[in-house]
């Protein structure tokens, strides 16, 4: 199993050391040539405005709806969740537009633009998850074939779409894997 890892900015490098230690090979993303013979994908966190430019200075736009419109499975944490989404509240920012969601980006309010706190996420068991918020987008709406796997505070912040799957959080911030291994036993 090979998965890839978006890495134009932000946390790639956790994702790919959380890969690591579970045993699943992954490869930087950073030209199209990258994308083939990918099981599936990360886009990590960082600034979504930014990868969103970056995905065309670097080509990868295309290829990767391609890709994705030809099956490839997503996972993607916090900016990912908005790259991944069909709206975005109040912006055009360029997007992937892989789940049928509405999302607004920074809403977690200035005072408590990063934390963490205990979620409980069924699908990968009874221990809460140790989510990391940094600057945290939520997800407004959701079309009835989206699954909401959490939700913090009446707020919906990780979705899955067939196998595409995104987090408001960072699950790669953490020495709690269940998430990743979530994704990869989709695949
Ligand atoms: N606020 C960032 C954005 O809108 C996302 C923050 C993150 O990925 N930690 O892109």
């Amino acid at each position: 199993m090979l998965i890839g890892v978006l890495a134009l900015q932000g946390a790639f490098r956790e994702h790919q050391q959380t890969l690591a230690a579970l045993g699943v090979s992954s490869r930087r993303v950073k030209k199209p040539e990258d994308l083939d013979g990918l099981d599936g994908l990360i886009i990590p966190g960082g600034e979504s405005t930014t990868m969103s430019k970056l995905l065309g200075d670097y080509h990868l736009l295309t290829p990767l709806k391609d890709k994705t419109a030809a099956g490839l499975p997503v996972f993607g944490t916090c900016a990912g969740l908005i790259i991944m989404a069909k709206d975005i509240y109040g912006s055009n920012q360029t997007r992937l537009g892989l789940l049928d969601i509405l999302v607004a980006r920074n809403a977690f309010g200035r005072q408590v633009e990063s934390f963490e706190d205990k979620l409980i996420i069924p699908a990968v068991g009874e221990k809460p998850f140790p989510a990391v918020f940094i600057r945290a987008p939520y997800v407004m709406e959701a079309k009835p074939e989206v699954k909401i796997l959490a939700t913090y505070k009446e707020k919906i912040v990780f979705v899955q779409q067939g196998k595409c799957l995104a987090a408001a959080f960072h699950p790669e911030l953490t020495s709690d894997y269940r998430l990743h291994q979530y994704f990869i036993n989709q695949l």
